[in-house]
């Protein structure tokens, strides 16, 4: 853990708090959360902040969407990572 993967995905992760992520870049930052608990932490992090400065802001965040972040960053319920698709 640590080095380049973890600096790339804290950006990406950024993107993708930002709803700018490709399903495939995703799936693959998922992945690596999956694997890294730091990156998951640090995520976990981004995240709450991320929803905290919304709030502030009054900016416009469907619910749905922050729904969406926290699955993805607390990983499917009972399952073990997979590879399925994402629609
Ligand atoms: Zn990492």
């Amino acid at each position: 853990m640590g080095g380049k993967d973890c600096d790339d995905l804290l950006h990406e992760l950024a993107d993708l708090l930002h709803g700018e992520m490709p399903a495939d870049r995703e799936a693959i930052l998922h992945q690596h959360l999956d694997d890294c608990p730091p990156c998951m932490e640090r995520a976990d992090f981004q995240a709450q902040l991320r929803a905290l400065v919304a709030k502030r802001c009054c900016e416009d965040v469907p619910s749905d969407f922050k729904a969406r972040i926290a699955e993805l960053l607390h990983g499917s319920p009972g399952g073990s990572p997979s590879q399925e698709p994402i629609s």
